[in-house]
């Protein structure tokens, strides 16, 4: 740098003197180094760096009363102190962005393990949500949904469905009587007396599907509740077979199990009901190995179904005629078929749930479990 020349312009300015040059970028820099943060930074801007009142800008102004060659020499002094300043302005600039930037991220991230405020959301129950979907299959087959009270006359319950007067089912080992046991009251031990209440009350043809709870005078255990949910259907038509018993079967596990597996098949075995003639327990196709197993495919230890390709699931059979005249319908005319199944069973056999209590426990975590997954 040149030293100040005599030469030049007598109204010497200070500003722009090469040590007064020198002096405020120095300056500048000692404060763009002590800013600490971007706010303090802004303000060093503004005194030191850019702003109307920065040395370097006040002394550029001073620039034009110069003459030619001192102003040359005091432009190439200024341009090279401020370069220097804006230089060391943006490394500050970056450096205490980057420090900001990394400060958010951890002051503003969210801890998910802080409870919240929020009060928790339920969920349905899964023996509801089979329910629903029970009747959503059967409504569009063209049924409709019966109800019924679930203290029911003995009549109802034993009588009409051709249960003779000493079967075991009446004992009170089996059944809960109200008392006075006399009264012939009884929670309903299954929902068959809607069925009857149906026929005698409907119009005909008539079709039913009739979900609801009933009670047995059971024990808890990881398959029997005292009190469970049943669903059963009754269709009393004319002409009706027992092909329209098991296409009507069919059409119900493959539209109730649609997503597992494609829908599931059922197959009937001969049994004995009073109310049924002839009467069938029904058997779903094993959910877990799809019968795989029995036909010694490459599960052939489901744990599911023991290996037997099938797993229980209720009863059905054709209306017997006692039942039909019991409830005022001309069995020469008339023929239909019933069937029943355990909604717990059901869910158990949807959801593969082992232990049939977890159903009543009531916690909230469970049904909230198989409220997602396309069951809702
Ligand atoms: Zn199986």
């Amino acid at each position: 740098m040149s030293a100040p020349n005599s030469s030049y312009d007598p109204v010497q300015v200070t500003d722009l003197q090469p040590e007064e040059i020198e002096a405020a970028r120095d300056a500048a820099l000692a404060a763009l180094a002590g800013a600490d943060d971007l706010d303090v930074l802004a303000d060093v801007r503004t005194r030191h760096v850019s702003g109307r009142p920065a040395p370097l800008v006040l002394a550029r102004r001073e620039v034009g009363a110069l003459p030619p060659q001192a102003r040359a020499d005091a432009g190439k002094r200024l341009n090279a102190a401020s370069r220097t300043v804006n230089e060391a302005y943006e490394a500050r600039l970056a450096v205490l962005t980057e420090q900001r930037d990394a400060r958010v991220l951890v002051e503003e991230s969210v801890d998910v393990t802080l409870p919240t405020g929020r009060a928790a959301r339920g969920a349905r129950h899964p023996l509801s949500v089979v329910a629903d979907r029970v009747a959503d299959v059967f409504v569009a087959m063209g049924y409709e949904v019966a109800e019924g009270p679930e203290a029911e006359h003995g009549w109802y319950n034993f009588d009409a469905l051709n249960t003779p007067p000493d079967h075991p089912s009446r004992e009170l080992q089996d059944t809960l009587y109200l008392e006075p046991t006399t009264s012939s009251v009884v929670l309903r031990t299954q929902t068959s007396p809607v069925q009857v209440r149906s026929l005698l009350t409907r119009p005909l043809p008539v079709y039913v599907i009739c979900p609801g709870r009933v009670f047995r005078a059971d024990t808890v255990d990881a398959t029997h509740l005292p009190v469970f949910s049943q669903v059963e259907g009754l269709a009393i038509d004319e002409g009706l077979t027992m092909a329209d018993l098991r296409g009507t079967l069919d059409a119900f596990a493959a539209g109730l199990f649609s997503d597992v597996r494609g829908g599931l098949r059922t197959r009937l075995r001969p049994h004995f009901f009073p109310f049924t003639e002839p009467s069938a327990e029904v058997d779903l196709q094993c959910f877990g190995c799809g019968g795989d197993s029995a036909a010694g495919g490459p599960d052939p230890a489901c744990r599911i179904c023991s290996g037997e390709g099938w797993i229980e699931w209720g009863g059905c059979g054709m209306v017997d005629p006692a039942v039909l005249t019991a409830c005022g319908v001309d069995p020469a005319r008339y023929s239909g078929f019933a069937f029943g199944m355990g909604l717990e069973r059901t869910a158990m056999a949807l959801h593969n749930i082992r232990d049939i209590r977890e159903l009543i426990d009531g916690d909230v975590r469970f049904a909230l479990a198989f409220s997602r997954g396309g069951n809702a």
